[in-house]
């Protein structure tokens, strides 16, 4: 079952009140999970950055939430904060980039006064790179016949749009390493390290040697990311991939 209650924010710049919501709980159906961590639950509200209705700047929806106050309705007196959705419109074709751009202008301003704050950023930060391939690469194999006359008519058009995501992934290399390296230190950091996880980061970074000696220190479940893992090690890929 999943169930919100609303929430005021005060925009810490300049006052303005605005609505929200907070998830209490949520039940996930068919969400797809990745490698990266990222999961398509298609849930809203789970953005911890929100841009201001009026001033339009970012902050921080930890911060500025009212205490909460059951005899206040505010769903209908009050305008809805904003977040990064709503800079873009979703599926443009700039849309990728622009996430990209904003989550790493926030890292370099230091909008982040902590490192939990920080490991959120640059984890929205990996997966708005990997985003640039997520859905575009490493097609599944036709399961019949009907699934292979429809793959052989898009094969063509598929691999070029493949290659192209490819390429742009490609000129972002060198952020991608620098924010990965610097989310492994925090991870470590942090403590309570899920090995599966740092060994993924490692093998993402294009360090099989270490990924692979982190992974041999995992003894618990072999479970399906855990051999999907140890495959993409072996041979050497670095991408994000679909854990179902
Ligand atoms: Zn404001």
């Amino acid at each position: 079952m999943t169930t919100f209650h609303s929430v005021v924010l005060k925009c810490p710049q300049c006052g303005t009140l605005m609505s929200d919501f907070e998830l209490m709980s949520y039940t996930v159906h068919h969400a797809t999970s990745w490698s990266d961590g990222k999961n398509d639950t298609g849930m809203p509200g789970m953005q911890r950055v929100k841009i201001c209705a009026v001033c339009h700047l970012p902050f921080w929806k930890d911060d500025a939430t009212l205490p909460y106050d059951p005899d206040w309705d505010v769903a209908d007196e009050l305008g809805g904060a904003l977040d990064i959705r709503d800079l873009l419109e979703p599926f443009d074709d700039g849309w990728q980039e622009f996430k990209i751009q904003y989550y790493n202008k926030l890292i370099e301003e230091n909008f982040a006064d902590d490192e939990d704050k920080e490991m959120y950023l640059r984890t929205q930060l990996l997966w708005a790179v990997n985003d640039l391939i997520r859905y575009h690469t490493g097609f599944r194999k036709p399961k019949n016949l009907r699934q292979l006359t429809d793959w052989v008519k898009r094969h063509k058009k598929r691999r070029q749009e493949s290659d192209r995501r490819l390429k742009l992934f490609e000129t972002y290399e060198q952020l991608f390493t620098k924010n990965l390296e610097r989310l492994i230190f925090l991870y470590i950091k942090k403590g309570d390290v899920d090995l599966i996880y740092l060994a993924d980061m490692y093998r993402e970074k294009g360090d099989f040697k270490k990924a692979k000696m982190i992974l041999s220190k995992y003894e618990e479940d072999k479970n399906k990311m855990f051999r999907k893992l140890k495959r993409k090690i072996l041979i050497k890929s670095r991408f994000v991939f679909r854990l179902d």
